[in-house]
């Protein structure tokens, strides 16, 4: 089994004295998309970072498709394609000029280097906008600037972190479907989210990391399977009394006088629940999910983090 990414017992400990990294150790196939969530000061950009060669690990071992980047960095470094979650480039160059640079970086140059660099500018939508200042592109567009010259090189193993904050759905939609295409034609993926719906959607494999720690480490599918508890939101006209809590399975609780949360295994049958409520003469207008699945899933995994 080829690992484009072999992390094994990576510890962080900042010159501030902050232990970022308490020994984590992850192995994400060639070919994988992979997520790693988790909240804020988790530890995720520092893991990057590490990967990416930006910040030196205190402890561990980090290899890159099989290569050891305390051995040969600099050919473990060619193999990645980092997004960092700050924009780095000078504002004042051009998307041309930045990515003839990071060609440059890489040793790509003359005819070769124009065609990628032209090649990426079209694919990301920025083609208009290649001889403008940087500092004149959206948010949107900065990010999609970083990807570009993220790919100049045509790594096999591509790091982003956070790609989508702050940027809008429609863009966020047309970045998925990008990232989705080069994964598909063998690009391994690795991206830090905020947002658990875009795990959900992309991604094959999760690890949840909090405070340092992968508290969880499994495929999306084995995941979702795994998350039983399901919150509704119920709309309902006025109601004299509620069923009590915990009545086949199902745990009521009054919200205000036309709103009722309920909280049941999502292996139980609706049908229940509604007979329930009409034992109770409760006339249910709407329905809504509280929260989905993976969030619900998330929330107890940091609590569990958070506990050891
Ligand atoms: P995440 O990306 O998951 O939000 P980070 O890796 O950025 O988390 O941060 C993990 C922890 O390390 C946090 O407590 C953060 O404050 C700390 N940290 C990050 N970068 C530095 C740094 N350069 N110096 C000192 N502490 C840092
Ligand atoms: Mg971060």
């Amino acid at each position: 089994m080829e690992y484009a990414l072999s992390v094994s017992n990576v510890k962080k400990i900042y010159g501030t004295g902050v232990e970022a990294l308490k020994g984590v150790s992850l192995e994400i196939r060639s070919g994988d998309f992979f997520a790693l969530l988790g909240p804020n000061g988790a530890g995720k950009s520092t893991l990057i970072g590490i990967v990416s060669g930006l910040v030196n690990k205190s402890e561990g071992n980090v290899k890159i498709f099989g290569i050891d980047i305390d051995k040969n960095f600099p050919l473990a470094r060619t193999q990645i394609g980092l997004v960092p979650q700050e924009f780095n480039f000078s504002i004042f160059e051009t998307p041309l000029q930045i990515l003839r640079w990071q060609a440059g970086y890489y040793g790509i140059s003359g005819k070769s280097s124009s065609k990628r660099s032209e090649e990426l500018l079209e694919k990301l939508d920025l083609w208009d906008k290649r001889n403008e200042q940087s500092r004149t592109l959206s948010g949107g567009m900065k990010r999609r600037l970083l990807i570009a010259r993220s790919l100049i090189h045509q790594p096999k193993l591509l790091i982003l972190d956070e790609p989508t904050a702050g940027v809008d759905i429609e863009i966020r939609r047309s970045m998925w479907e990008f990232l989705k295409d080069i994964n598909s034609s063998g690009t391994t993926i690795i991206l830090t989210t905020h947002y658990l719906e875009e795990a959900e959607n992309l991604c094959k494999n999760i690890a949840i990391i909090s405070k340092g720690i992968v508290v969880e480490n499994t495929s999306i599918k084995e995941l979702l399977s795994r998350t039983q508890r399901e919150t509704l939101i119920l709309d309902v006209l006025a109601y004299k009394s509620l069923p009590p809590s915990s009545s086949d399975g199902f745990q009521f609780k009054s919200l205000d006088s036309n709103t009722i949360e309920v909280v049941f295994d999502n292996r139980n049958d609706l049908g229940k629940l509604f007979a329930e409520l009409g034992r109770y003469n409760i006339t249910v207008k709407s329905l809504r999910n509280k929260t989905n699945r993976l969030e619900e899933l998330f929330v107890d995994l940091v609590a569990k983090g958070n506990g050891r």
